[in-house]
């Protein structure tokens, strides 16, 4: 990935430096249109390995698998979707003036797109012009930056843009679209997931300053997991909503010291939740620490969004973000050493119990394993189950690979090394 990166950056510097010795208007080339999406996340820099940058500062991401047209002088020479790293097919070209849309569609599987709205009418689209192209060879690429970086969606779509180079494993079933809302909140001015959608419109608070949740790549991808996995098998629900009730217990177990309106303290990573709950968020942390990170990185971090409360004085916790370790050895086991009650969960413990049974061994689940289990646990969709708990999980990985397998074994193996079987 890294590689890549430098070579376009270079290839650009190239460019310019063409540019400048370009003297025919007549020049013939063929050409690769690439586009890039511009950022500049506030949980930027945080021990991820992909979509980089500093924190604060620009960077750019290839429009993976957009949906794009490509223009000159006002006429169209190319339409379809753009590649992995965000090219058009080689066309044939002549200086000219060149403009690329790129819309706010991604490819996801066979048949199925991501479609991203700003509210509930536009479908935004975006261009870039090049006003002349210069006299180069054939074979190269020309890199066009869309621009509009005060645009929420185009925060959602750098994100999504990612996926395709941090996160190669299949995760997009065929023939089905994902709908993604990039700036319209769910009630109480949250981000959720309701009904087939993602909803990408709350805030967060650092200092009393609201920060927009569309400017945060943990929170799009943690949406963008519950659409996925929820497209599966289902919300994992149950009776009694997030925070198991825990008046009496311990700070470290509750989200006292989480800023913004109350819907904001209705869980958090540390939180003491009902168990089908800590599956539920913890899965969704997963598939932003997933995305971010190396397969088998040792330490990848989630840049989390709300305040940490890492010890149980009045004072003891963090302002976002804060890089969460996917991968302690030994694990963090959060809620057995901190809050353990029968039955219950933090998405903290969960979150590193799916990095390990995804990552760490030869016997490791893959996303689409991982929604097998669920949708054998649940006999398919786990809305009507009635609350998941880890003994389901246990039945089913039994089921799917046999009780004295080694995938179950490392399965459940892996359920008690997080503490995550309460
Ligand atoms: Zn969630």
């Amino acid at each position: 990935m890294m590689r890549q990166f430098m070579r376009i950056i270079l290839l650009s510097a190239t460019l310019f430096a063409a540019t400048a010795f370009s003297g025919s208007a007549h020049a013939v080339g063929t050409y690769a249109l690439c586009a890039n999406w511009q950022y500049a996340f506030v949980d930027a820099g945080l021990g991820e390995d992909f979509l980089l940058n500093s924190s604060g500062s620009y960077g750019s991401v290839a429009a993976a698998s957009f949906y794009a047209r490509v223009y000159r002088n006002g006429q169209q020479i190319w339409s379809g979707t753009l590649s992995s790293i965000g090219c058009s097919g080689q066309v044939s070209a002549t200086a000219g003036s060149y403009q690329l849309r790129v819309w706010t569609m991604a490819a996801a599987g066979s048949g199925g797109n991501i479609v991203i709205y700003r509210d509930l009418n536009t479908f935004p689209v975006y261009y870039a012009t090049w006003g002349s192209l210069p006299e180069l060879s054939s074979g190269l690429s020309l890199k066009f930056v869309t621009f509009g970086n005060s645009y929420s969606e185009v925060y959602v779509a750098s994100t999504i843009g990612q996926l395709e180079q941090g996160a190669p494993e299949a995760r997009f079933v065929d023939n089905h679209d994902y709908n993604i809302y990039a700036d319209v909140s769910c009630a109480g001015d949250l981000s959720c997931n309701n009904e087939g959608a993602a909803y990408v419109g709350g805030h967060i608070v650092i200092g009393g300053v609201p920060i927009p949740d569309n400017h945060w790549k943990a929170i799009i991808l943690h949406e963008l997991g519950h659409e996925i996995f929820i497209s599966q098998f289902g919300t994992i629900t149950g009776a009694g909503g997030y925070n198991e009730p825990c008046s009496g217990c311990a700070l470290k177990c509750r989200c006292d010291n989480v800023s913004g309106d109350e819907g904001n303290r209705a869980h958090c990573i540390n939180s003491r939740e009902y168990g089908y709950a800590a599956q539920q968020e913890g899965l969704a942390q997963f598939h932003a620490v997933d995305v971010l990170n190396n397969p088998n990185d040792g330490d990848a971090l989630l840049p989390y969004y709300k305040e940490f409360q890492w010890g149980n004085g009045a004072s003891d916790y963090l302002p976002p973000p804060v890089g969460i370790g996917a991968y302690f050895n030994p694990p963090s086991r959060w809620v057995a050493t901190n809050c353990s009650a029968s039955l219950t969960g933090s998405e903290l413990d969960w979150m590193q119990f799916y990095w390990r049974v995804n990552n760490k061994d030869t016997n490791k689940y893959s996303i689409m394993d991982i929604v097998h289990v669920y949708q054998t646990a649940c006999g398919g969709d786990c809305s009507n189950f009635g609350g998941v708990q880890w003994d389901n999980t246990r039945w089913a990985v039994e089921n799917i690979h046999g009780i004295q397998s080694p995938k179950a074994t490392y399965w459940k193996d892996q359920l008690q090394n997080q503490r995550v079987n309460l």
